[in-house]
């Protein structure tokens, strides 16, 4: 087959332990899906998930022991971390049940849903998308992929952030409103999920702003952590 111009490169992601790279499909993220964050951002209680998505190409791999980049992005000044456990999909399908979840699961990374909150704020009040808040270039740090065996008890794990050795945010996985099976059974009830998609399940509290030049340091229990720089 032949193009018009050079088709964009296929978006992928390291994998622990392989050559091979997890090839990217969507990005799916799950909005306030800890009770604490979803207090912090003038919410309570447990409403039914909600979903938006970044283009698969707003990924910024960083692999484990390296630094990656992240350049401060345009027509912000408060750009906010969240760091999020990210599950992998390795096997497609429509109407999942929690239940059979896990066996669509190729693995876990750990991830940043990066956010211009005050656009994302913008977009809000005037009832807009937010896709100007939150699926600008660059918006999706990820870290190596571990693979789901290898991953342990994902579910019981900590996740925490710390930015210029000072932590922002700390919480169990085992916090998150809706748990991994649930966040599957309900977005493959919308979408038929591929492999291929990642799915960001939300940050907990503790979401603030970063500036150029700081490091910010992410990790969940029993996966490869993450190390980003801005600018
Ligand atoms: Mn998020």
């Amino acid at each position: 087959m032949s193009h018009v111009f050079p088709p964009s490169p296929t978006v992928s992601v390291p994998v622990q332990g392989i050559a091979e790279r997890f090839p990217v499909h969507r990005i799916y993220c799950v909005g306030r899906n800890y009770e604490e964050h979803a207090k912090e951002m003038g919410f309570t209680g447990r409403e039914p998930p909600f979903f938006f998505l970044k283009p698969a190409d707003t990924i910024v791999v960083a692999p484990e022991g390296q630094t990656a980049h992240m350049p401060y992005p345009s027509q912000t000044s408060n750009l906010h971390h969240e760091i999020e456990l990210v599950v992998a999909i390795g096997k497609g399908g429509s109407n999942i049940t929690a239940a059979n979840a896990a066996s669509h699961i190729y693995g876990y990374a750990v991830g940043l849903d990066m956010t211009r909150r005050d656009l994302q704020n913008d977009m809000k009040k005037q009832g807009r998308p937010w896709c100007i808040g939150k699926g600008f270039d660059h918006s999706a740090p990820i870290g190596t992929i571990t693979p789901a065996a290898a991953a342990g008890d994902i579910e019981a794990a900590n996740i925490w952030l710390t930015v210029n050795g000072q932590e922002r945010q700390r919480s169990q996985i085992s916090q998150l409103i809706w748990n991994i099976g649930e966040i599957i059974e309900h977005l493959s009830a919308a979408w038929e999920l591929q492999p291929g998609d990642l799915i960001y399940t939300g940050t907990p509290a503790g979401v603030a702003a970063v500036v150029q030049g700081d490091t910010l340091e992410g990790g969940v229990d029993g996966l490869a952590p993450l190390k980003l720089q801005i600018g």
